[in-house]
């Protein structure tokens, strides 16, 4: 996962506040308000919203469509994340909420106010926060399949939490979490939930090499989340074979 909250404060009781609460903090920085545009991935059938044919050749997405998008995205997550689960004999317990916010501070997780120009995973409240307008910012920068990466990222943080997966190192939490991101799309578009738009793929590697650390962050470094080419590998494993990918065959 990424910052973990109760690391910032060093001390004897810091591994403890760990195990009690994290704060995923996965995108941050990075990405510069800018240009366009192209169709991005929509969702078919049931999962498809009234407005999701609405794209947006004009770049000029709202944050009300923005926010529509991404509860389709929350959607498709939950229907995946439970027919795994359930494939596995087990039952899976969506992830409780979904919060937009636009100021620092405004949502807390496990009493720390979240920074402004990220998304995360809490799961001291087992919540998914995002600054609404540095995503849709994003969103309009990379194109609108970042949100299916965003989401997908911020809610295997969860599905990590729930099979207890817990690595030593962030970066091995956090490069999981890109391939099941990967696998989340990919499966949704084998079977026909998501439909990408030409140019979509490329606009997933154009949203991995934003979020990628800086090349001089050593790997091991409490926070990081890998390289933009390992998180493009870990993403395109996940998109192309799935969860055995991951080490969640
Ligand atoms: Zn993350």
């Amino acid at each position: 996962m990424g910052e973990k909250a109760g690391r910032r404060r060093p001390g004897p009781l810091a591994g403890l506040l760990v195990a009690v609460v994290v704060a995923a903090g996965c995108m941050g920085g990075g990405l510069d308000q800018g240009e366009p545009e192209q169709p991005g991935p929509r969702p078919n059938g049931p999962a498809a919203s009234p407005g999701a044919d609405s794209t947006r050749a004009d770049g000029t997405t709202s944050v009300a469509e923005f926010k529509q998008d991404f509860s389709d995205a929350v959607g498709i997550a939950e229907r995946y994340w439970t027919d795994r689960f359930r494939a596995s004999g087990k039952q899976f317990q969506p992830i409780r909420r979904v919060v937009p916010y636009t100021r620092s501070g405004e949502v807390s997780c496990g009493g720390e106010g979240l920074p402004r120009n990220n998304a995360v995973y809490c799961s001291a409240g087992d919540f998914i926060a995002y600054d609404v307008n540095w995503s849709v910012g994003a969103f309009r920068q990379v194109g609108d399949a970042f949100l299916f990466y965003l989401l997908g990222h911020e809610y295997a943080h969860g599905v990590q939490v729930r099979l207890g997966i817990r690595y030593n190192f962030t970066i091995q939490q956090e490069l999981q979490a890109d391939c099941m991101a990967g696998a989340y799309i990919g499966d949704n578009v084998r079977s026909g939930t998501l439909t990408l738009a030409e140019g979509d793929l490329d606009e997933f590697r154009e949203g991995l090499l934003a979020v990628g650390d800086d090349p001089n962050q050593p790997w091991f470094a409490e926070g990081s989340h890998g390289t933009a080419e390992q998180r493009t590998d870990s993403f395109f494993r996940g998109y192309e074979n799935s969860l055995d990918a991951c080490g969640l065959g």
